[in-house]
């Protein structure tokens, strides 16, 4: 059975649960996910979107990515927190911050992506994949 992935943003007003296994897991080290987080990196989980529920109001910023494909990225208008995060490039999919979890520990990630982007600050787990870039399909 898999496990209970439930979350939320910061205030509450945005909550969310699924239980599927996820089918991507990571870090990403891009300007982009710089910039929404204020860290070095987001941290991702990505779950079939029609498994989640979603409850309060999302609002999602859409710009396109170092792959030229849109992005969306979806958080809380009342606190800010990043939540959400879509990128067209795989459809059918959500991502979810692994920190919004009411128990992080659940985030088990693979590899780290974008690491040509990644600051020297930053120490990464050398024990996941590295992609300078997006990995091969
Ligand atoms: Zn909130
Ligand atoms: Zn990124």
């Amino acid at each position: 059975m898999s496990t209970l992935l439930a979350g939320g943003c910061l205030c509450g007003a945005v909550r969310y649960q699924c239980s599927v296994d996820p089918v991507w897991s990571g870090n990403c080290h891009c300007r982009d996910c710089q910039r929404i987080s204020g860290g070095g990196y987001t941290s991702t989980f990505f779950v079939p979107e029609d498994s989640v529920a979603i409850t309060g109001e999302v609002k999602y910023y859409e710009k396109n990515g170092d792959s030229g494909h849109p992005v969306r990225r979806g958080f809380c208008p009342t606190c800010g927190s990043q939540v959400f995060g879509k990128p067209e490039i795989i459809p059918g999919v959500l991502g979810i911050r692994a920190g919004s979890l009411d128990n992080p520990e659940l985030y088990q990630p693979a590899m780290d992506i974008y690491t040509a982007s990644a600051q020297s600050w930053d120490f990464m787990n050398p024990d996941l994949l590295k992609f300078a870039q997006l990995p091969p399909k």
